[in-house]
């Protein structure tokens, strides 16, 4: 089942979110939100790494945003932040 985020909290850590600039191999996307929302986010990993992509849905096409690289450690803890409403 893919989860809805929570409300972003007050105190929510803002995430930095930028264009991504190149197409990465071998990740794989292990989580995702549902897709009945216009913003869509999912967990990649691959290559001992981890980072979340953002994905808006928008009457014209897509708009895609990565976050920095993680480890696969803090890539999991700022999903599980992101899902909670500590991160956006
Ligand atoms: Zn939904």
């Amino acid at each position: 089942m893919s989860p809805h985020l929570g409300m972003p909290q007050r105190d929510h850590v803002r995430l930095d979110w930028h264009t991504p600039d190149r197409v990465l191999e071998r990740v794989r996307p292990v989580a995702w939100t549902c897709g009945c929302r216009a913003t869509v986010y999912e967990l990649f990993q691959g290559g001992g790494q981890g980072f979340i992509r953002r994905t808006l849905q928008l009457d014209d096409g897509h708009r895609v945003d990565e976050s920095h690289r993680w480890s696969i450690a803090k890539a999991r803890a700022t999903w599980m932040a992101l899902l909670s409403g500590k991160a956006r």
